[in-house]
C-alpha cells in the first residue's frame, strides 16, 4: 500500500532503525519509545489491523509470533518484556498497518492505561 508509512519503512522508502528483517517481517525501533527498548514488529504484507486478519494469514502471523522470543533475546530482554497490539479506535491504534509493540528493560505496570 503506497500511502502506508509502515509499508514505506518495510520498502526502505523512509528510513528507520531496523533491528531485524527477513522475507516476511521487519522489526524497527519506535520513533517515540515508551520504554528503554521499544521496537515494532510488522509483517511486510500490508494488513490494516488485527480485525483485518484472514485465515490465509495464519502461517504469517504464527511465524511472527514464534520470532518474538528470538527478537527479545537479540535485544537482551532476558528479564521479560511486554508485547502489545493496539486495535481500532478504542485500542488507540494510530498506524493502520498491523504491528506489535515489543517493550522491555523496565518494569511494566498493570492494568495498562
Ligand atoms: P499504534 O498507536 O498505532 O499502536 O502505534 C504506532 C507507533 O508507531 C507509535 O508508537 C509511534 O511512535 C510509531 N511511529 C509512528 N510513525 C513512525 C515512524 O515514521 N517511524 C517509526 N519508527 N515509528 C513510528
Ligand atoms: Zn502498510
Amino acid at each position: 500500500m503506497t500511502e502506508c508509512i509502515f509499508c514505506k519503512i518495510a520498502n526502505k522508502d523512509i528510513p528507520s532503525k531496523i533491528v531485524y528483517e527477513d522475507d516476511r517481517i521487519v522489526v524497527f525501533h519506535d520513533l517515540q519509545p515508551q520504554a528503554p527498548v521499544h521496537v515494532l514488529i510488522i509483517p511486510k504484507k500490508h494488513i490494516s489491523s488485527m480485525d483485518d486478519l484472514q485465515v490465509e494469514d495464519t502461517e504469517l502471523i504464527g511465524y511472527l509470533m514464534v520470532k518474538v522470543k528470538d527478537i527479545a533475546a537479540e535485544l537482551e530482554l532476558e528479564n521479560g518484556y511486554r508485547l502489545v497490539n493496539n486495535c481500532g479506535e478504542d485500542g488507540l491504534q494510530t498506524v493502520k498497518h498491523l504491528h506489535f509493540h515489543l517493550l522491555g528493560k523496565r518494569k511494566m505496570t498493570w492494568p495498562p492505561g
